[in-house]
């Protein structure tokens, strides 16, 4: 990106730079930093277990706070880091966080899942499958207790070597999962090639729920097919009773949403999990009694 200007004459800043391509690189310097300078921190979202009403699982969602703009949503800074690269720092700092934030969990007697967002670019790097082998070697966290979330677009392109690396990662234990199912472009036909263990349905889809009949015939759709090819369903996005409901009576597994919680900070997501620790499984207190 450095340009010869005039003999010998080297600058940064070429006048005809973008203002675009500039405040990207700025950003990719205030990511870098904040990084440093610990204002970037993994928070975590629980999973339910719809069923039992337990959490069993949670996301780590990335949180940047600045002391001056306050919290910058992964939205607005993922897709940014994605063209610039930086995210394939970020990802692999996260996936470490998360997994070490798993084993204290684990330690503490609460074993859950940590479900953890891959973007395509981390995903397709040569070295990918060998550093997340290291990260699992070097914590000593058992594999099945890792998900990794793609999404759909990832698996199209250079579908072939995708696949492998897909094979590869299911071989160690961590789990697959499809993120933000249903908006991406696909054919599908991933679903019965690949070890894919779990399925997200976009929160788009849940929002209309229980009382958008489009919406309702797309979920449905999803967990039928999910349940005929042996993958599981989480429910993304769930924000009020009656759309749990909906996902239950159609058989859904799990739900995430701020019914339950949002993201939170590592400590107080580990206190909610110690208060669910002292509570009995809610499915011992109904009246069908234990199954
Ligand atoms: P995602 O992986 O699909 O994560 C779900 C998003 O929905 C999260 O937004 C979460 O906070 C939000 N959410 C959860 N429950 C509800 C709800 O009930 N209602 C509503 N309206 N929203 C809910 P967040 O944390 O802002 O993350 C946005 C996206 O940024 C994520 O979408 C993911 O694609 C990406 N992202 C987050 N962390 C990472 C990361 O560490 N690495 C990568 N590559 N991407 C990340
Ligand atoms: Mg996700
Ligand atoms: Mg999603
Ligand atoms: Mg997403």
């Amino acid at each position: 990106r450095v340009k010869e200007r005039g003999r010998g004459n080297f600058s940064f800043y070429q006048p005809q730079m973008s203002a675009g391509l500039l405040s990207r690189m700025k950003l990719e310097h205030a990511m870098r930093q904040a990084l440093d300078k610990g204002h970037m921190a993994v928070y975590f979202q629980p999973q339910v277990h719809i069923q039992s009403q337990r959490i069993v699982a949670a996301e780590a969602l990335l949180r940047w706070t600045d002391p001056e703009l306050g919290v910058i949503s992964p939205a607005v800074f993922i897709p940014l880091a994605e063209e610039s690269g930086y995210v394939v720092a970020l990802d692999a700092w996260v996936l470490e966080q998360s997994v070490q934030e798993a084993v204290r969990w684990h330690a503490r007697g609460m074993p859950i899942k940590v479900s953890v967002n891959v973007s395509a670019l981390e995903f397709r790097q040569p070295d990918f499958v060998e550093r997340l082998t290291s990260v699992l070697k070097n914590s000593a966290l058992p594999a099945q207790w890792l998900e990794l979330e793609l999404t759909e677009s990832i698996l199209l392109q250079d579908a072939q070597e995708m696949a492998m690396r897909v094979h590869q990662i299911a071989e160690l234990g961590v789990g697959l999962v499809i993120d933000d199912f249903g908006t991406g472009y696909s054919n599908l036909a991933y679903l019965k090639k690949l070890p894919i263990s779990k399925i997200k349905i976009d929160q788009s889809f849940v929002r209309g729920l229980p009382y958008q009949a489009e919406d309702k015939a797309i979920v449905a759709a999803i967990i039928s097919m999910g349940k005929a090819l042996g993958v599981e369903i989480v429910a993304e996005g769930v924000e009020t009773e009656q759309q749990c409901a909906a996902i239950a009576q159609m058989h859904g597994d799990y739900f995430q949403g701020y019914l339950c919680s949002p993201a939170l900070p590592a400590e107080q997501f580990r206190q909610r999990l110690q208060a669910q620790n002292h509570l009995p499984p809610a499915h011992l207190e109904s009246v069908d009694g234990p199954r």
